[in-house]
């Protein structure tokens, strides 16, 4: 009886899930959007996983043991690049001791290139501007049309790696083109009403997002990106939203409360929490569709 359980147990070995999941590319995202993005094209062929959950803050991530242990097995990291991640990528990158993910290898995919970057600098950068944008605002997966432009770089990355599977990628790129075109139709038309509406943020997360859908980011709860709120720039902002009748502050999930609700306090203004990444909600942003669907329903909320 024995060994026919040992016998079982090692056939289920060689030819059961496990083998399976032996076969599949193993990607590695920074964020959680790129993880789905990358379940999108590669299907049941690979395996994404991020590092960031959806509801941590993507510039400060705590580096972790267990991140090192993914990064050592990936065939492929995904970043956003920007510098988004410079305050804890590189240091993992370099103790994971993988060169096949080293940055200029093949599996390393920085999917900045390819896509719509806004508030790119055009005079000198420096340190004194405070700023965690310093080469363009990096919060541009925020806009199904970039989502595209990054599905379509992940692909081509994808078939390189795994050219036996190029077809099949390539056919899931253009069956997810097709659903983001229809989803995208559906998120145009819920937020069509509340085109040119001005909305304060906390962060300035949002830029391609509020492009896209047409809504106006009239100030931000941060003097500048990365700083925290200080007194002069919040009664500043606060006169500035009483003077322009702004009556949305959108918060991501990942800052304190204290200063927007006291900024709402004063103004009439509404918060609502926007969540950047999927996974940032407890339900309901499970993917890229859902995470857009969640974000447009509850800032409609606060817009009507
Ligand atoms: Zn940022």
């Amino acid at each position: 009886m024995k060994r026919i359980i040992f016998f079982i147990a090692l056939t289920m070995t060689l030819f059961g899930g496990n083998a399976f999941a032996a076969d599949k590319l193993k990607v590695v995202t920074t964020i959680s959007d790129l993880a789905s993005l990358t379940q999108e094209v590669g299907g049941d062929r690979v395996d994404a996983v991020s590092i960031a959950r959806g509801y941590q803050d993507p510039h400060f991530v705590e580096p972790k043991p267990s991140f090192l242990l993914l990064l050592r097995s990936a065939d492929l990291l995904e970043a956003v690049g920007l510098e988004l991640e410079i305050g804890w990528l590189p240091p993992l990158l370099e103790q994971s001791r993988n060169d096949k993910i080293r940055q200029g290898a093949r599996g390393y995919l920085d999917v900045s290139q390819g896509v719509e970057i806004l508030d790119r600098p055009t005079g000198a950068v420096t340190r004194a501007m405070g700023d965690v944008h310093p080469l363009g605002n990096p919060h541009y997966w925020l806009d199904p049309a970039n989502a595209v432009r990054i599905a379509i770089q992940i692909e081509n990355r994808l078939a390189e790696l795994r050219p036996a599977d190029s077809q099949y990628f390539a056919q899931r790129l253009n069956d997810f083109k097709l659903k983001i075109n229809e989803a995208n139709k559906r998120w145009m038309a819920t937020l069509a009403p509340y085109r040119g509406a001005k909305i304060v943020t906390y962060h300035n997360s949002w830029p391609n997002f509020a492009r896209h859908f047409g809504l106006d980011v009239a100030g931000y709860v941060e003097p500048k990106p990365g700083v925290p709120p200080s007194p002069s720039h919040t009664f500043e902002l606060i006169n500035q939203m009483k003077a322009q009748h702004i009556k949305v502050i959108a918060m991501e999930p990942y800052f304190d409360l204290k200063t927007p609700q006291s900024i709402a306090a004063q103004t009439g203004a509404t918060v609502v929490v926007l969540y950047p990444s999927v996974g940032g909600a407890k339900s309901g942003s499970d993917n890229y569709f859902q995470l857009f669907d969640t974000n447009i329903a509850n800032l409609v909320k606060a817009l009507k």
